[in-house]
This record gives structure tokens, sequence and C-alpha cells, in this order.
């Protein structure tokens, strides 16, 4: 039995060009490159040089791009980092990625006021309900680009405007949209943008914060004063060599994703929503990343069924990887007012750049087989 791969908004297989370069630079780099010898200055051009292609990814300029240990510590940066003195306000939406979600918390428990601003039925924020949150003192908004359960697109060049207008800086976790539709940092109007390598073919435990040009959180990790004092720590050579490769050819792919990607995906959430087995497509109105369906089936336990398709071959999710195995349901199928009844049915199917329609064919058979099973227990 094929496997296919239907769970790549919780990880994506490290790309051959990327492995390869990896390779190279374990053998080939090993000096700090902090040092001041030859073999610590070939380290600093590598990462220097990734550097520079993780910027191009987002049309940034690398000066502008710290690397962290991925998009959890990005995320965390940017909202503790700016948000670090109690009494200042934050701005965010209730379906954030757990790393936004807690770090707010944290932040509420050090006397931060956060205001969370729920979706709309189809997954996305309304623009007006975010801009109506900015009062007086609110000191940073955060406002995901990509949901990564859903795949809505959320307005963030909308709030930015607004922001903008009130000087509240924004950012934005763009983790589930890079590698999938095109992003422009600048013109997207945010001032902090997350990005992390795994979700584009890359390695894990790297990531990158974007700063705009005279913004930046002040420090979450102290010490020897690398990424020009911004995040200390001997950079991870291997891992940004890496990220930088992946994102060279994600910036290549993102021309066609779109076009190739979203195909394949609406054929999948076709046949399965058709296909006789009651399910139905969750946020499927709203403007969405190519590779992202997530449909439900009304009265199945999603692990269940996750774990039956594991069975048959097929990797998909409940929702996002930190959440999988937990009792809770979805907090985002939650705020969009998804019934309980359906939502804790509800299966993520997300594809990549390499998924090609036999698969999809064959996944469409196996999932309806796997419901047709557990609803005949
Ligand atoms: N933000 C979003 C939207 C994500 O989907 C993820 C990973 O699932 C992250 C942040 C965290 O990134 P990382 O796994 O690099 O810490």
């Amino acid at each position: 039995m094929t496997r296919i791969d239907l769970d790549n908004n919780a990880t994506t297989p490290i790309e051959p060009e990327v492995r390869a370069a990896m390779v190279v630079a374990m053998r080939d780099l090993p000096g700090n490159p902090s040092s001041l010898h030859s073999v610590g200055r070939r380290a600093r051009d590598a990462v220097e040089c990734a550097r520079e292609s993780v910027a191009r990814l987002v049309r940034a300029r690398a000066e502008e791009i710290v690397f962290t240990s991925g998009g959890t510590e990005a995320n965390n940066l940017a909202l503790v980092g700016t948000l670090s003195r109690p009494g200042g306000r934050l701005v965010t939406s209730s379906i954030e990625h757990p790393s936004v979600l807690v770090s707010s918390s944290f932040l509420e428990s050090r006397g931060v006021v956060v205001s969370r601003v729920d979706p709309d039925p189809t997954g996305v924020i309304r623009s007006g309900d975010m801009i109506a949150a900015l009062v007086e003192g609110a000191g940073l908004v955060s406002l995901m680009t990509a949901n990564n359960e859903t795949g809505a697109l959320q307005p963030v060049r909308e709030v930015a405007v607004e922001a903008r207008k009130r000087g509240v800086p924004v950012h934005t976790d763009a983790v589930q949209a890079i590698g999938k539709i095109p992003i422009d940092a600048e013109d997207l109007g945010a001032d902090l943008l997350t990005l992390s390598a795994h979700k584009i073919g890359g390695p894990k435990g790297i990531g990158a914060l974007w700063a705009r040009r005279g913004v930046f959180p002040s420090p979450i990790v102290h010490g020897g004063g690398q990424e020009r004092g911004n995040r200390s720590g001997t950079e991870n050579v291997i891992g940004i060599v890496g990220f930088g490769k992946a994102a060279e050819l994600a910036a290549v792919r993102v021309k066609d994703y779109g076009q190739t990607v979203s195909r394949l995906r609406d054929l999948l959430e076709a046949g399965i929503v058709k296909g006789g087995v009651g399910g139905v497509a969750i946020g499927a109105e709203s403007p969405r990343v190519p590779n992202t369906t997530d449909i439900a089936f009304e009265g199945i336990e999603g692990g269940a069924l996750v774990q039956l398709l594991d069975l048959k071959g097929i990797a998909a999710s409940t929702g996002s990887a930190c959440e999988a195995g937990s009792e809770e349901y979805s907090h985002v199928l939650r705020a969009m007012a998804i019934p309980e009844e359906l939502a804790r049915g509800a299966i993520r199917f997300s594809l990549s750049f390499h998924t090609v329609e036999s698969e999809i064919a064959e996944a469409i058979g196996r999932v309806i087989e796997a419901v047709e099973e557990i609803r005949g227990l």
C-alpha cells in the first residue's frame, strides 16, 4: 500500500536539494560564525547567504531577518519582546496558533490587556472587528496570515493600514502562508512577520522573524549578542543553510503552487463531500491557501478517523499538530461556532507541491471507506 501524505501543514519532508545542501554544510562548515578566523568566516558567509534567500522569499531586506529556533520562538519574540511592560494592550484573534495564543495568555498574566477577536462563521476575522479593538493604548496587533486548520486567509493588509494610522505595530504569523501564496512583507503592511523552515521543505527547529527596519522587539533570549543582539546563541548553521535552500526553492515554486495545488485540493474536497458519508467542508467559502481543506463528519471522533486513515496509509490531522491527541476539540472551529458534534469529527487534509492526482483519487476512496467503517461500528 502506498502511503499518501496529506498532513503537510504539520510538517513537510526535507527536499532533496535542501538535504544535499545541509550535508555539504555539515562537512564543510564546522566553524562558529562569530569566530574571526577563516573557518568561522566561511560559516558566517553561509549564514548571510541563507539570510538573503529567506529575505527574498518575503521580498524583504536581509538585515531585517533574525533567525530563531522556529515559528514558535519567532511568535514569542514578536509578542513578548514587544509587550514586556504591564499595562500594555494586545489585539489578536481567537484562532491563532498556540504559540501566539499561549504567549498572549502569558502576557495577560503579566498585566497586559488582551483583546481576542472571533472570526466569522467561515473562519475569517472581520477587519472591522479587529480595527474596532484598536483602542487607545494598543501596543501590538497580532493576526495570522493564514490559519493552519482551515487555511483561511486573514485580512492582515486591511488591519495594518488602520493600525499604522494609529501608530500600532502589526505582527503576522505567516508560517502557513509562505511558499503557498506570494508574500511581500512590505506590501502586507505588517511590521513583524514569522516564518518557519519545516513547512516549506526545510528542517525543523529553524525559523525567523522579519522586522521592518527601525522596529525590533526587545530580545527574549539573552547572551552573546548574536543576530545583531536580537537573538543570542550560536547560530544553527546547518539549519540556517537548509532554511536558505528551502526558501530558494519555495520562491520559485510559489509561482505555480496556487494553480497546481488548489486544483487537487478542490478535487479531494469535492470527492469526499460528494462521497455520500456526510462530509462537510469547513470554511470552504473563505479565501484560503491552496493546499488546505478541513472536512468534518458529524458523530465521528476525528482522532479515531485519523488513526484508521493511518492504518489505510493516509497521513491527515485533527487540526493543529500541537492539539493532536488532546481531549479538547479545535479552538478554531469552536471560535467559528461550528457545532461540537460536527467539529469533533473534523479532519484537516493538507497537500504539498508534490501531491499528484492519482494520490487524490486513491485518498478519496480510502477516506470514504474509513468513514463507512467507523459509522458501521
Ligand atoms: N504558526 C503556525 C500557524 C503554525 O502552523 C506553526 C506550526 O504548526 C507554528 C506557528 C509553529 O512553528 P514551529 O513548528 O516552527 O515552531
